[in-house]
């Protein structure tokens, strides 16, 4: 088996890593962040994603994956060194390379024998071309390098299974060697490998994600129509995701995407797409109606709150989504912050999100470890995230605790009739208000 270092262990470096060491391989996996490092030293998982936790140490007591910051001595006796580190979107929207070419300055002065340098950062189209030239052009030893392309394709939450049973892995290379050394690494996956050139698979992966990003638009702009004519969303969506063409997942309408890859995948694949003179319409559109979309809450709780200022708001659901204590680009991230510029004074609870958000908002809300305790005397409440724990409550707490029960529910967590059988006043995505059966009113849109 090869010996791999990978670089960067967040969601993708240490996923890829620990799985890579599960199949048999020996994994250093390097950071230069030394609180990370030192925790996982001791197998503790820097971040929540089901099942990492139980694999790190699993594969650190079969002695094939350690930990380091010290790249220099792991990358001089790599056959194959993964890059996974960040790649955040610049003001302007392109894609911040900043630390992919730290890792290739890092690379190119440390390795000691031939290797390849595989990219798994969602990078520019174009870009593993010019990582590989830099790196031949600032190489210390005279060792022969090449660089691939290996977009991710996991989804936060299901990070583990996602590398373990990929429906495919994605390698671009420009070698017949290099095509070979990655078919051996993952070969022990027993997944299919599609294989193209390095262009293709960075567009690969911006093309996926941008897809899917735009389905989530789609519904979204959809479901607001919905609102308008008397249509509800679920329905509609279940009538579209019985044809397989369509597909059934994908289609839940909400407050828009958020997360570490949508909006800047988006983003940059537009700003490239300008860079050469040509306007990606529909990608822009997904940007566009994701970015209205995030305050649609806030929009159907002005019909009952003139104002914000002094009300007591439960904000249940930090993350953006389920599954993950990741809070890049959440949606609750700007209501809150419109919320709290108003005045309202915050309760909010998220099963493993508020550690995370105290390091954005310390002490302008209160923390909450239970639905009830955030509930407690609230004029209204925001739901952001469809967390189990949030979508199993007994509706009645609504009721009991509150001091006023409106909810303005971003994930549809549950049944707009139930809700106003218990006597709710309950608003949420592409559902038409119910009078009564058959009749529908469009308010709150
Ligand atoms: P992340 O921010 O969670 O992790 C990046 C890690 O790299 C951090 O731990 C950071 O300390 C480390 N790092 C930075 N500079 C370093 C250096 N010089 N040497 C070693 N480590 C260094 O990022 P992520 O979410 O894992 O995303 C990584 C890449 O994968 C991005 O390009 C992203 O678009 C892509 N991707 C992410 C996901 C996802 O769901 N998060 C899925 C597919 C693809």
């Amino acid at each position: 088996m090869a010996s791999i270092t990978v670089a960067g262990t967040g969601y993708v470096g240490l996923v890829t890593g620990v799985c890579l060491a599960e199949v048999g391989h020996r994994v250093t996996c390097v950071d230069n962040n030394e609180g990370k490092i030192n925790l996982l030293r001791q197998g503790i998982s820097p971040i929540y994603e089901p099942e990492l936790d139980k694999l790190i140490v699993k594969n650190m007591e079969k002695g094939n994956l350690t930990f380091t910051t010290d790249y220099k001595s792991s990358y001089a006796r790599s056959d194959v060194i993964f890059i996974g580190v960040g790649t955040p979107e610049n003001e302007d929207g392109s894609a911040n390379l900043t630390y992919v070419y730290a890792v290739a300055k890092e690379i190119a002065g440390s390795v000691e024998h031939d290797c390849l340098i595989v990219v798994k950062s969602t990078v520019p189209i174009g870009t593993n071309d010019r990582v590989e030239t830099y790196i031949k052009g600032h190489l210390k030893n005279n060792v022969k390098v090449e660089v691939a392309s290996n977009p991710e394709f996991l989804a936060q939450g299901t990070a583990v299974r996602d590398t373990l049973y990929a429906p495919r892995i994605v390698i671009g290379t420009e070698s017949e060697a290099a095509k070979q050394t990655l078919i051996e690494v993952y070969e022990p996956f027993k997944q299919p490998i599609l294989h193209m050139n390095r262009r293709s698979a960075e567009m690969a992966k911006y093309a996926s994600n941008d897809f899917l990003a735009l389905k989530i638009s789609f519904v979204n702009d959809i479901a607001n129509f919905c609102e308008r004519v008397g249509a509800n969303i679920e329905d509609v969506t279940n009538g579209m995701g019985y044809d397989e063409r369509i597909g059934n997942r994908f289609l839940n309408p909400g407050t828009g995407y958020g997360g570490s890859c949508f909006p800047k995948d988006t983003k940059a694949l537009h700003w490239l797409a300008e860079e050469h003179g040509y306007i990606l319409r529909t990608v822009k559109a997904a940007i566009d109606v994701n970015e209205k979309q995030k305050y649609t809450l806030i929009k159907k709780a002005r019909n009952d709150f003139q104002t914000f200022g002094g009300k007591k708001v439960a904000v249940l659901g930090l993350t953006f989504k389920p599954g993950t204590d990741d809070l890049r680009e959440a949606p609750s991230i700007p209501n809150i912050r419109l919320l709290l510029n108003e005045g309202a004074k915050i309760q909010a609870f998220d099963p493993v999100g508020i550690e995370n958000y105290k390091k954005l908002f310390p002490d302008q809300i209160v923390y909450k470890h239970s639905i009830e305790e955030a509930l407690e005397n609230a004029d209204l409440c925001f739901i952001f995230t469809e967390w189990p724990e949030i979508k199993e409550i007994d509706l009645r707490l609504f009721k009991v605790k509150m001091k006023t029960p409106y909810i303005y529910d971003g994930r549809n967590c549950f049944e707009s009739r139930d809700m106003k059988n218990k006597g709710i006043n309950y608003y949420s995505i592409g559902r038409p208000a119910i009078l009564e059966y058959g009749v529908y009113d469009k308010v709150h849109v």
